[in-house]
């Protein structure tokens, strides 16, 4: 048995190589082998967003704050709200994040294969992004 101790683990600002604009990620949990599942808590600033990426396995959101936007390669960019679960299917290329105003914080969990859980890509450019204002208006 592990007890991780509230505030035992420092949050992270996340890398600009994968995210655009502020992100902080505060881990929870990561199994150990065999177990390989693992989650945190990411909160998006407004406007930042994670770049293009996929998950071997998948990946499961749970929204608890603010206004996010996700999008799947090829769909439109969707609006997600606390209480929202988004579900990336394996291999699915896909993006989330704030929206242009207001921060988003969810849960992320996901499961690793072979000591990685995501395969990251291009950014989401600031054209790509403003997709979602426009849609709004
Ligand atoms: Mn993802």
């Amino acid at each position: 048995m592990d007890i991780k101790v509230n505030g035992s683990q420092p949050s992270i600002i996340g890398s600009q190589d994968w995210f655009t604009g502020t992100v902080r990620i505060d881990s929870l949990f990561h199994g150990s082998e065999p177990a390989r599942t693992g989650g945190g808590i990411v909160t998006f600033e407004p406007g930042a967003r994670t770049a293009w990426h996929t998950h071997p396995l998948g990946q499961t959101l749970i929204i608890t704050s603010g206004v996010g936007l996700v999008q799947r390669e090829g769909g439109p960019i969707e609006e997600v709200h606390p209480g929202d679960i988004v579900w990336f299917e394996p291999g699915e290329k896909h993006w989330h994040g704030a929206c242009a105003t207001v921060a988003m914080t969810h849960i992320a969990i996901a499961e690793s294969q072979d000591g990685s859980a995501t395969d990251w890509l291009e950014h989401v450019s600031d054209e790509q992004y403003s997709m979602s204002a426009e849609r709004q208006r």
